[in-house]
Formats: C-alpha cells, sequence, structure tokens
C-alpha cells in the first residue's frame, strides 16, 4: 500500500482521459476546455502564465514544510507533496498538491486529508472546491483511504481555508465531467461563461465573437 502511495501510477494515461484541471477550467468558462482539446496547437500560453505556474508548484513545498499540521487539524501525518492520482472510473488523472496521510503511511487505519494552493486570496472559488472535490474522489476510489479533511491554502494569504465536500459537490464532479465528454465529443461549441467579466482578458478572446 505505501508503495502504491508513494510510487503511484507509472502506467500510460491514455490520450482521452481527463485532466482535473480540466473541471476547474470547465467550471470559469466551458469553451476553454473545448478549445484546448479541439484546437490543441493555438493555445498562446504567456511567459507570465508560464512563470505563475512554476512559482506555485515551486513555493508550496519549501512554504510547507516549515509549518505543523494544526492548521489542517492534525497532529501528526505524512505529507506527501504533487501526489499523482487518478479515477478510472471518471478517465480522471491529475496531481493533488499535497496529501497528508494520518496518523502515518505505515498505520493499519489511515485517513487522508488533502491540500490545494492557490494564488488567490478570495475564498470559496467554486472552480478550486470542485478541483478539490475530483481529488477526494481519486484518494478514495485509487487509495482506499477515507477522507478526513479537504482544504484550500491561500499562499498570499497563509491562510487554510476547510471545504466541505458535500455529496452535491461530490456529484456535480461526475456532471461536469460528463458534460465536458459530450462536448468533445460532439464537438459542439459550448455557450460562453457566465461571468463575462473575464472575456476581456482571455487568451481565445479573439475565438468569441459573441461575447463583451
Ligand atoms: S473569451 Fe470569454 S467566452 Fe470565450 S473562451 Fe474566453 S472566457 Fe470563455
Amino acid at each position: 500500500m505505501e508503495e502504491r502511495i508513494l510510487h503511484l501510477i507509472e502506467e500510460e494515461i491514455e490520450t482521452w482521459w481527463l485532466d482535473v484541471t480540466d473541471l476547474k477550467q470547465y467550471a470559469c468558462c466551458p469553451r476553454l476546455i473545448y478549445y484546448r482539446y479541439t484546437w490543441p496547437t493555438i493555445r498562446p500560453l504567456t511567459l507570465a502564465m508560464q512563470a505563475g505556474k512554476e512559482s506555485h508548484r515551486a513555493e508550496a513545498p519549501l512554504h510547507e514544510v516549515r509549518r505543523s499540521l494544526r492548521r489542517y487539524g492534525l497532529a501528526e501525518g505524512e505529507r506527501l507533496f504533487h501526489q499523482p492520482l487518478i479515477s478510472r472510473r471518471l478517465g480522471l488523472k491529475g496531481r493533488v498538491d499535497l496529501l497528508i496521510v494520518s496518523p502515518s503511511l505505515a498505520a493499519p487505519l489511515r485517513e487522508a486529508t488533502i491540500v490545494e494552493y492557490k494564488d488567490s486570496e478570495r475564498q470559496s472559488q467554486a472552480h478550486f472546491m470542485l478541483q478539490l472535490a475530483a481529488y477526494a474522489l481519486m484518494v478514495e476510489e485509487e487509495l482506499g483511504l477515507p477522507i478526513r479533511g479537504a482544504f484550500l491554502y491561500s499562499l498570499p494569504l497563509r491562510q487554510a481555508e476547510p471545504v466541505p465536500l458535500t455529496r452535491a459537490l461530490r456529484r456535480r464532479v461526475e456532471t461536469t465531467v460528463a458534460a465536458i465528454r459530450q462536448s468533445l465529443q460532439t464537438e459542439r461549441l459550448p455557450g460562453p461563461t457566465a461571468q463575462q467579466r473575464r472575456c476581456p482578458l482571455c487568451e481565445f478572446r479573439r475565438f468569441c465573437n459573441d461575447v463583451v
């Protein structure tokens, strides 16, 4: 079991598998995923975006290892950073920022706490909550560990926000996966985001002529 957690999933990931970040992006705007998969060569990843991704990944473990687990309601636990996960049932793959197995990897009865870092100061953003719920389903399915808690950790604020993994949120993971697959299989352009204030800064703005 420990080996399975630490060295999880070296197997080939089929190209049709979705990534958990797809769910997060779909929640922001369904068209982002449509463009990504149907026009994979046009995505202009800016230098700023790339830098942001790298700093997010690099900073989190350094910041985390200096702190106790009390902010996650834990007295003890073993931290696994950037843990790969999959769900065969949903056809999902991803990498959670931090998986804490408590009380330890070697203990007979273990629970999992999952943490996702974010660069934002805003609380309870729906797309981050969806991402966490997807990781929770994957930990339960693939590792067989019950979820003790889930947190969004704001890097700017250095605060952990607990996220209730409700039945409705878990269900939303499944309906979002189904909606993405249907959109890609039918190759029909989804409707635009309901929050069109995002559009002027969107990298795909030039392809969406029906938004502000
Ligand atoms: S411009 Fe707006 S509607 Fe088009 S992909 Fe970007 S966020 Fe979505």
